[in-house]
């Protein structure tokens, strides 16, 4: 059990994204004792309502609240998949495309199912994720991470969560050697270091550092 005082409190009450917000951020903020970190749960802050219609509002919404909450800086993200070919969404529908809320499986197949006639040349896609930084003393920032790829028509691989298994990223690894690997088929070290969280939350490190030091 870790005494660091806590100094920064991230907006998720899932402990596997605290992790990888820490191991995100660790390298860039080597003045940041990562137990100093801190999740929503670890505080007992409650969950806003998240009536933003863009990634950056939710992003604050989160962010701000928590700010209150616990009188420490916070840090919040909201992400998800935005296809070409309709137009950015399903967007901040992301979580819930097919109506129920956090289904991946049933959210991704409405998804195929809607894009089965588009070819390969229109399949292009991103995820999307917008990083806000809010302090107690009014203090706002917010920046955005992409990922760009191409939607394959069948889900492969057992890794990641939500689209991950449809998205073939531009960025593919060197050991991929020709072959396209989905977000799904890439190792967690892999993802982070292309993702739109990895990019939104690289971005927004030097501004954490400047604001706690
Ligand atoms: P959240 O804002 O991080 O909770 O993401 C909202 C939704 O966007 C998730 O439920 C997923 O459906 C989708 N999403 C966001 N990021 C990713 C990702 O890295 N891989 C796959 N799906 C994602």
């Amino acid at each position: 059990m870790s005494t660091a005082r806590p100094r920064l409190v991230l907006a998720t009450h899932n402990r596997h994204k605290v992790a990888e917000l820490r191991a995100i951020l660790a390298p860039t903020t080597p003045g940041l004792d990562p137990d100093a970190i801190v999740g929503a749960a670890d505080v007992g802050a409650p969950e806003p309502h998240e009536d933003g219609v863009t990634f950056a509002e939710n992003a604050l919404i989160k962010a701000r609240a928590l700010a209150a909450f616990t009188g420490l800086p916070a840090v919040a993200d909201d992400s998800g998949l935005c296809v070409d070919v309709l137009g950015g969404a399903p967007g901040i529908f992301s979580a819930r495309w097919s109506g129920r809320h956090g289904d991946d499986d049933a959210n991704l197949a409405l998804l195929l199912a809607q894009l089965a006639d588009v070819q390969p040349a229109h399949r292009g896609a991103q995820f999307t994720c917008a990083a806000a930084l809010v302090t107690p003393d009014g203090f706002e920032h917010v920046e955005t991470g992409v990922l760009r790829g191409i939607l394959a028509t069948a889900p492969r691989g057992a890794a990641g969560f939500g689209y991950d298994p449809v998205l073939v990223p531009d960025l593919q690894p060197a050991r991929a050697a020709g072959q396209v690997l989905t977000c799904a088929e890439l190792t967690p070290d892999e993802k982070n270091a292309i993702s739109h969280r990895g990019r939104a939350f690289r971005a927004l490190a030097p501004v954490i550092v400047a604001r706690l030091t």
